[in-house]
């Protein structure tokens, strides 16, 4: 018996959603506001838990095409440069965890995912459509995605980002918040670098109210750069890219060593987005009521201080996947499909966001604090960096 899944948004989570839950056996309508389905110039970082979902759906060889594989996690310190800890990656976290940790441009993860969506013959993708409203019933779900007659659903999942129209409609919680945390980022190419500023792992940068991470992307060819600082810019709460300023990012690491200068002053075009989130999640009910669910940013915006939050959306699809394929017991309706996706998710979710929160004051701790943080990373190292709760999966 086929079930109709209806999904908003079209970023990472919403394809993972789409392409799990047409695996599920479910026929799947899918409504991007965008015109065009993109995703913006900048790397993730997927650790093994997520390369593990994404290998299950059969794309390794689509992924090992145009991701990289960084041999290993360096952290430094980014005011003397000194080598605080290290985490290895490559065979030894392939080893360990089943899968590989890899860094991908968001555009090439996204077009892995957009191409086996379409794949999928009983995937319809709507683009220029973006939700407006929806309403549910014991029966079905029915969302307004532009000024015709409604279209209806069996569920509804809101995969709509940071600024989820599903779930004010669901919740009505209020926006997420500012954090007080800009991010600026940038992609250049390792051949116009030179020799010495190339790099084929991930390293992080530690400093005092700032951090910087960069990583390979495309294959190597392309190097992340991603620098963190506290700040904020006049602008309204939802308008998230800024034409960055150069001269703001070098003032605010200006303490930092040469070696880390260096790389920031490589990069010719930097684009900010003012970081927002909310609270870590505090039960089932912020993620599924009734016929509607919540998937991705939608759900948990976090931080990006764990690299997880496409990781978490990609999580939250397999486990989406796993709830729907029960639509071919007739005894369990939707609602219950939806709960035991709920309940299986909003622990894990919870422990990520509140992780990422707390790498972030790690990250940006000043004094005395640094001064432990530091040593701590040098005696512990590895027992720090390697989080065998995380990487080993959340599958249920
Ligand atoms: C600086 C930075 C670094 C990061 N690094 C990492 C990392 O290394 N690893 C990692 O896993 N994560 C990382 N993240 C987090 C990651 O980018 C997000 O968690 C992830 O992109 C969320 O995906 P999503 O599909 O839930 O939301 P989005 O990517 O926001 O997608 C939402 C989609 O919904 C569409 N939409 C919005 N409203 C509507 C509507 N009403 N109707 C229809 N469509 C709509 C949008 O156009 C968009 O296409 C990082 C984030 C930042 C800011």
């Amino acid at each position: 018996m086929f079930r109709q899944a209806l999904i908003a948004g079209g970023g990472i989570g919403g394809l993972a959603a789409a392409l799990a839950a047409s695996r599920a056996g479910w026929d799947v309508r899918l409504f991007e506001r965008a015109s065009a389905f993109s995703e913006v110039g900048a790397g993730v970082q997927l650790g093994p838990n997520v390369v593990k979902v994404l290998h299950g759906w059969g794309l390794a060889d689509a992924l090992q095409a145009v991701a990289a594989f960084p041999e290993r996690l360096q952290v430094r310190s980014a005011v003397s440069g000194q080598l605080l800890g290290e985490l290895p990656l490559g065979d030894t976290m392939a080893q360990r965890y089943g899968a590989p940790y890899l860094t991908i441009h968001r555009a090439d993860l996204h077009g892995v995912l957009l191409h086996a969506v379409q794949q999928q013959a009983d995937v319809k993708l709507h683009l220029s459509r973006p939700l407006q409203s929806f309403t549910q019933t014991a029966q079905a779900v029915t969302v307004q995605a532009d000024d015709g007659p409604g279209i209806e659903g069996d569920a509804l999942i809101g995969a709509d980002g940071v600024w989820s129209t599903v779930r004010q409609e669901l919740l009505g919680d209020g926006l997420p918040r500012r954090t007080g945390h800009l991010a600026y980022r940038a992609l250049v190419r390792q051949s116009d670098l030179p020799e010495a500023l190339r790099s084929r792992q991930v390293t992080a940068w530690l400093g005092p109210r700032m951090h910087v991470v960069q990583y390979p992307v495309r294959g190597g060819e392309w190097l992340n750069v991603v620098a963190i600082v506290q700040g904020e810019v006049a602008a309204e709460a939802d308008l998230w890219d800024h034409s960055a300023n150069a001269a703001d990012l070098a003032a605010a690491t200006s303490g930092c060593c040469a070696a880390l200068r260096e790389v920031l002053e490589a990069v010719e075009g930097w684009r900010l987005w003012v970081l927002h989130d909310r609270a870590p999640m505090q039960g089932a009910h912020q993620h599924a009521v009734g016929r509607v669910a919540l998937l991705g940013d939608a759900a948990h915006p976090m931080r990006p201080y764990l690299a997880q939050g496409a990781g978490m959306a990609i999580e939250d699809a397999a486990e989406l996947g796993r709830a729907l394929a029960q639509a071919l017991d007739p005894a369990l309706d939707v609602p219950t499909m939806l709960q035991r996706y709920a309940l299986n998710r909003w622990q894990r979710n919870a422990r990520v966001q509140a992780r990422a929160l707390r790498n972030g004051q790690v990250f940006h701790a000043d004094g005395v604090v640094r001064w432990g943080r530091d040593l701590a990373m040098k005696v512990l190292g590895e027992k720090l960096l390697d989080m065998p709760w995380l990487y080993a999966g959340g599958g249920s």
